[in-house]
C-alpha cells in the first residue's frame, strides 16, 4: 500500500459508490492492474440494486429485474446465467386487469436476490462500506477524498483518478464541499439532471398473496406502480408468509415524502388490497430520494482532466436502468485507463 505525503493512503483510483456503476468501474480498473479503493456510505453493497433481509424474509426493494439489450452487457448476463447467479424471471407481468402482458423481452433476476449480483462483482475488490464521503478536493497533485466511518472520525484517501457514481446532485455536492469548481458548461449540463423519488412499502403477509404468477404486477403508475411477491420470485422462503414489495408512483411519492412511514406503508398496502389474499403481519418502509433520473446525460460517462482526472458515471449517463449503470461503470473504468 502506498502512502501520500501526509501519511494517508494513496491509490491509483478512488471510486465512490458500490452500486452497479461503481463496481463495474472498479473491476475494470483492478483487472487492468490499478489499485482501487471503493467507498460506499451504506452498510451493504449494491445501492439501488440491493436486497433487504428481515428475519428469514427477503425483499428486493430497489431494482426488481433487469433487461439486457447491449451486446457487451449481454455477454456478462450470459456468464451469470451459466453460473446460476441469475435466472430468467419472465418476459412480462400481469396488469391491473389480471391479464399477463408479455412482450417477449427477457427479465432477469438474481437467484438469491438482486443484491447477489453486486456482491459477486465486489469479490476481490477493496470495498469499504459505511464510509460516508463528505468532500472531494484537489490538492494540486492528487484527489483527496475525505470520509467518515462510524465514530472513528474523518479519514482520507488520495488518488490519481476519481470516479463519482452517486446520483449526480450528490456527486456535485461532494466536489462543492471540497472547493472544486467545474467549468460552467459542465456544471450546467450536470446541474440539469434530476431524479424522481420512490416510496417503498415492504409488507409481510400472514399467508400467501394473490399476486398473479410469476409474482409481479405492473400497475397504472399512481398511486402504485409495481407490486412483487418475493416468495413467488423465489428469493424469500416458501415457508411463512409472502413478502411483498410495493412501489409507489412518482406523484404519490412526492406528495407523501414526509408523511408518517408506518401510515404511508399501510396506505400503499390498502391500495393493493385485492392482491394481498391474507392479513398484513408487518410493514416496513424505504425512501429512495434518487430513484430514477428524469433527465439523462447523453454519453455513458463524463470524463474531465481538470482539475485532475475525474469521471462522473451512473445510471444518469445514457441509460437509467441496471444495464445503463453497468455500461456507464465500464465506460468510466475505460476512461480512467485511457487517460493514464
Ligand atoms: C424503486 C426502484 C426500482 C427500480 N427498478 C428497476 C428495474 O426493475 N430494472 C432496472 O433495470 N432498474 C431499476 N431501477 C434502477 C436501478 O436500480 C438503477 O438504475 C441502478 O441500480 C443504479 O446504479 P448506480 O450504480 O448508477 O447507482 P446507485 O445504485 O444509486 O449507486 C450509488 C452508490 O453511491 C453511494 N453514495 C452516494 N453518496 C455517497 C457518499 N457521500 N459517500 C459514499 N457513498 C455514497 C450510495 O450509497 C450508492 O450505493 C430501479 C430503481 C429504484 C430506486
Amino acid at each position: 500500500m502506498e502512502h501520500s505525503e501526509n501519511g494517508g493512503e494513496r491509490v491509483d483510483a478512488v471510486v465512490i459508490g458500490a452500486g452497479m456503476a461503481g463496481l463495474f468501474a472498479a473491476r475494470t480498473l483492478a483487472e487492468a492492474g490499478r489499485s482501487v479503493a471503493v467507498l460506499d456510505q451504506d452498510s451493504s453493497l449494491g445501492g439501488r440494486m440491493s436486497t433487504q433481509r428481515f428475519g428469514d424474509g427477503a425483499f428486493d426493494h430497489g431494482a426488481q429485474y433487469f433487461t439486457a439489450r447491449d451486446p457487451v452487457f449481454r455477454s456478462w448476463v450470459e456468464q451469470w446465467l451459466k453460473t446460476g447467479l441469475i435466472h430468467l424471471w419472465s418476459d412480462g407481468f400481469a396488469t391491473a386487469s389480471g391479464k399477463l402482458n408479455q412482450n417477449g423481452e427477457p427479465r432477469y433476476i438474481g437467484s438469491r436476490g438482486m443484491g447477489a449480483i453486486p456482491s459477486h462483482l465486489a469479490a476481490g475488490l477493496r470495498v469499504t462500506l459505511g464510509a460516508n464521503v463528505t468532500a472531494c478536493s484537489w490538492t494540486g497533485r492528487a484527489w483527496e477524498v475525505r470520509f467518515q466511518q462510524g465514530t472513528s472520525g474523518h479519514r482520507a484517501v488520495q488518488s490519481t483518478a476519481l470516479v463519482l457514481t452517486p446520483p449526480v446532485p450528490q456527486s456535485l455536492a461532494l466536489l462543492t464541499a471540497g472547493g472544486v469548481t467545474l467549468d460552467a458548461t459542465t456544471q450546467a449540463a450536470l446541474g440539469r439532471i434530476e431524479y424522481s423519488r420512490c416510496l417503498v412499502a415492504m409488507v409481510e403477509l400472514e399467508g400467501h398473496s394473490l399476486v398473479p404468477a410469476p409474482g409481479g404486477l405492473w400497475l397504472s403508475g399512481e398511486p402504485v406502480s409495481w407490486v412483487a411477491d418475493n416468495q413467488q420470485k423465489g428469493i424469500s422462503p416458501k415457508t411463512g408468509g409472502a413478502r411483498l414489495t410495493i412501489h409507489a408512483g412518482k406523484n404519490f411519492s412526492l406528495e407523501h415524502w414526509d408523511a408518517d412511514p408506518d401510515t404511508t406503508a399501510r396506505k400503499l398496502a390498502d391500495v393493493v388490497q385485492r392482491w394481498l389474499g391474507s392479513p398484513v403481519k408487518s410493514v416496513r418502509f424505504h425512501r429512495w430520494r434518487y430513484a430514477a433520473p428524469v433527465t439523462v446525460y447523453p454519453e455513458r460517462c463524463l470524463a474531465l482532466e481538470e482539475p485532475g482526472r475525474l469521471v462522473f458515471a451512473g445510471d444518469a449517463f445514457a441509460g437509467p436502468r441496471v444495464e445503463g449503470a453497468a455500461l456507464s461503470g465500464l465506460a468510466a473504468g475505460e476512461a480512467v485507463l485511457k487517460g493514464s
